[in-house]
């Protein structure tokens, strides 16, 4: 019952400690066996363990081995002078490299960052779930450049206003999670994942990793050139330390799209289509629909459309009737229709429908843009961040 006190139970109950302390010595001794890549050890655990397969049962197994985890390939005219030369798993090393460039020619100070976006490629074993993990994929990343000692205040810092970013698509708060690391890669010093709920569970979406001084450390003991910053407030020379943010970018795309693609049961029984997107991430932001095709209604709709495509961008329907145009834009994510009808003739007025609720109100045609950017504008959707 509510009395219930797990954590007295876990560390008072013989059996459970019996089986913890178990657990824990095999845990350790497959992380000592890693470290030293002893496989021939990390088979023999599975065997003493009598591991079986999962599916079928086998305690057939082969020999542990080292997987590639890079795409080889050669660079060289002839085969002969060829050089190896590996796919980047990464886009940070690059950043890594042109450090000093980016700092001297545009005259930053610590601390400060340097984004990019790119192509990387990991030789994954099980490359599944759609394009949630693929060969060749998009990064998104940012290696932000600071103060030896201070990264673990950067890095919490990072960690909440790369929450706050996510949060600020609006896609709920009980969808995202974060998941910090108790067995550290040999380049950080903390690290945790923003993870978020995918169709098939809460996944990894983004890193943040609190990378040390190793990289630039590394590219300056191997390349033999300094890689340190003079800072002018401490009148010394350092190697920065650095706090990484790293994003797939079709990851990312995958976790707007499963979460945004919905079929809607509305009140009278049907259902509809709708594709929830950050009105901010809508590739059409509104659609412009005359209620009949004459009577001067399609005139009025491309004028609409002349002024409002100057900052966003808008497209025009009139084939069908007007709800079955609504449910179409609502299928492709657009935040808004637009109805010109009779009555805008007589008042210069248009009803404007919202996507996600279906409302619809009138209002004149020149409070349009106003009422439209409020809601897709990126200024309104950054100063969420702020
Ligand atoms: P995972 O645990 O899912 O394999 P990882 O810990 O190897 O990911 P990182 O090295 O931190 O991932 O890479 C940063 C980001 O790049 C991930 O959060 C993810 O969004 C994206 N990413 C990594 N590997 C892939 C892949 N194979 N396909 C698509 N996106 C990927």
């Amino acid at each position: 019952g509510d009395a219930f006190d797990e954590a007295q139970f876990r560390s008072t109950n013989a059996r459970v400690m019996d089986y913890q302390e178990k657990a824990d010595t095999i845990i350790k001794r497959l992380a000592r066996s890693l470290e030293k890549e002893d496989l021939e050890d990390v088979k023999n655990l599975i065997l003493e363990l009598e591991i079986v397969c999962p599916v079928s049962g086998s305690k057939n197994w082969t020999d542990v081995k080292q997987f590639n985890l890079m795409f080889g390939t050669k660079l060289g005219a002839s085969a002969d002078s060829a050089m190896d030369l590996y796919l980047r798993p990464e886009t940070a090393q690059g950043i890594f490299v042109n450090f000093l460039n980016v700092q001297k020619s545009g005259r930053m100070k610590i601390p400060f960052g340097i984004a990019q976006i790119g192509k990387a490629f990991r030789n994954e074993i099980v490359a599944r779930q759609f394009i949630f993990r693929m060969r060749e994929f998009e990064q998104m990343e940012m290696q932000f450049f600071i103060r030896p000692g201070s990264q673990k205040e950067w890095y919490e810092t990072w960690k909440q206003n790369r929450m706050k970013w996510h949060l600020s698509l609006g896609m709920g708060e009980e969808n995202y999670r974060f998941h910090d690391h108790e067995k550290l890669a040999h380049y950080a010093d903390a690290a945790a994942d923003i993870e978020f709920r995918f169709p098939f569970g809460f996944k990894e979406l983004e890193g943040i990793h609190s990378r040390t001084d190793f990289d630039l450390g590394s590219h300056e003991k191997y390349s033999g050139k300094k890689l340190q910053y003079f800072d002018p407030e401490l009148e010394e020379s350092y190697v920065p330390y650095v706090i990484e943010t790293s994003i797939g970018l079709d990851r990312m795309f995958l976790a707007v799209l499963a979460h945004s693609l919905v079929d809607e049961e509305l009140d009278n029984g049907s259902t509809r289509t709708v594709l929830k997107i950050p009105a901010v991430l809508a590739p059409t932001k509104a659609a412009v629909l005359p209620l009949v095709k004459k009577d001067g209604l399609p005139e009025i709709a491309h004028q609409i459309i002349d002024d409002l495509r100057l900052d966003f961008n808008v497209t025009y329907d009139d084939k069908d009737a007007v709800g079955r145009r609504y449910r179409r834009q609502d299928a492709a994510g657009t935040p808004f229709c637009i109805t010109v009808d009779h009555q805008t003739l007589e008042d210069q007025t248009v009803t404007l429908r919202h996507r996600d609720t279906m409302e619809q109100k009138r209002l004149p045609i020149e409070e349009l843009h106003a009422a439209i950017d409020k809601e897709v504008g990126m200024r309104h959707w950054l100063k969420k961040i702020l």
